[in-house]
């Protein structure tokens, strides 16, 4: 298959493995956070990690959309789902992403009319299909998926669908990002970009890690061969004493991003003041909602919701993993009441979030080491 088989190529996989070992300092240890749950997933899943030397560490940020995601959010999409009339539309993970009220495939085995939708545009095809219902798209997802959303509203503006509503759950990657540089308990030596957001964004929003806070960034692709690249940059910068934002990526982003999608995104959404992320708590400026000329279509406006703060359970670490300050495998709870089949935190839950990445690919070669 074009533009994968060529970067899954073994051999050139152990000649970057072998450049990166020879660009490290002995005696130093690298940190290095890729801030996307889809790297987190390609590293486990192609054991990227085993490639490198034992003095450079990789940790893992807060890019999985699913993991992000307050208990209180779910709270308030379970209380609409309930709500009679209603079809409530979500993608498949966050069908078991667990609130304080259980999670939505129980409110579906409960009787709640909850859909699992590949696209908003299936959301939109059910309330065209069903006029007499009020459906709901619950959406999730940093600018990578925010442009689809967007698409979706203006398309149920044109065609004067109003049954449709979205209940709007889009994050930005930026204010997460400032919040984790100016944490002072994570120490880290560069990041691995995030390729899908950067496809959209651009380049240039992650020029203030370099200017700001001098860490070099390099935006990458998900195939191991990217990734490896991506940190041997990294480690090229380091050892050259740079620290500057490079893209690995070119293949699929441009430098200035996707104009066209951010421009429907700023017609359609607004910044909200405040947003709260879990396990990082409140950050200001972090999340989008619909603008005020799709507040027809805002479900929160339309439904009422509890909006109740609810705190993590005490066992859940998923706020540490998300700030890369433990591994998947150091929460207490990791692979005995934490399972993919049995989720206690967010991170279990989606394929991109690290606990169930490592759950699924990392767990055995660890306890063969353990052995
Ligand atoms: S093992 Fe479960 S509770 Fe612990 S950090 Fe991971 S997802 Fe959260």
């Amino acid at each position: 298959m074009r533009f994968v088989e060529e970067f899954r190529d073994p051999a050139l996989g152990r000649a970057l493995a072998g450049e990166i070992l020879a660009s490290v300092e002995p005696g130093r240890h690298y940190k290095v956070m890729e801030v996307c749950g889809g790297h987190t997933h390609s590293i486990y899943k192609y054991g990227v990690d085993d490639l490198l030397p034992a003095n450079v560490e990789l940790v893992h940020g807060p890019g999985c959309p699913v993991c992000v995601i307050p208990m209180g959010r779910v709270d308030d999409g379970i209380a609409i789902a309930r709500e009679p009339g209603v079809v409530f539309t979500c993608f498949g993970d966050m069908m078991r992403v667990p609130g304080a009220e259980g999670t939505l495939l129980e409110a579906k085995a409960e009787g709640a009319d909850v859909r699992m939708v590949y696209s908003p545009l299936d959301a939109l095809r059910i309330a065209r299909e069903n006029p007499d219902r009020e459906v709901v798209f619950f959406a999730i997802g940093f600018e990578t998926t925010a442009p689809s959303t967007a698409l979706t509203l203006k398309r149920a503006k044109a065609e004067g669908i109003r049954n449709f509503s979205c209940m709007c759950n889009h994050v930005l990657i930026v204010p997460p990002l400032r919040a984790l540089l100016e944490s002072p308990d994570l120490r880290l030596d560069g990041f691995v970009g995030p390729g899908h957001v950067a496809t959209v964004v651009g380049a240039r929003p992650f020029g203030f890690i370099p200017a700001d806070h001098g860490k070099p960034v390099v935006i990458a692709g998900f195939e191991p061969l990217d990734i490896l690249h991506a940190i041997q940059m990294i480690l090229r910068q380091l050892a050259a004493g740079r620290c500057e934002v490079e893209n690995q990526y070119t293949r699929v982003v441009p430098w200035e991003g996707n104009l066209r999608a951010l421009e429907v995104m700023a017609e359609v959404f607004a910044l909200r003041p405040h947003f709260e992320w879990r396990g990082l708590g409140f950050i200001s400026q972090s999340a989008l909602r619909l603008s005020d000329d799709y507040a027809d279509w805002d479900a929160e406006l339309r439904f009422s919701v509890p909006g109740v703060r609810v705190a993590d359970p005490k066992a859940c670490q998923c706020g540490e993993v998300l700030k890369g300050v433990i591994k998947p495998w150091e929460c207490k709870v990791f692979g005995t009441a934490c399972t993919p089949e049995r989720p206690i935190g967010t991170c279990m839950v989606s394929s991109e979030g690290a606990c169930a990445a490592y759950y699924n690919y990392g767990r055995f070669a660890r306890e063969r080491e353990v052995v």
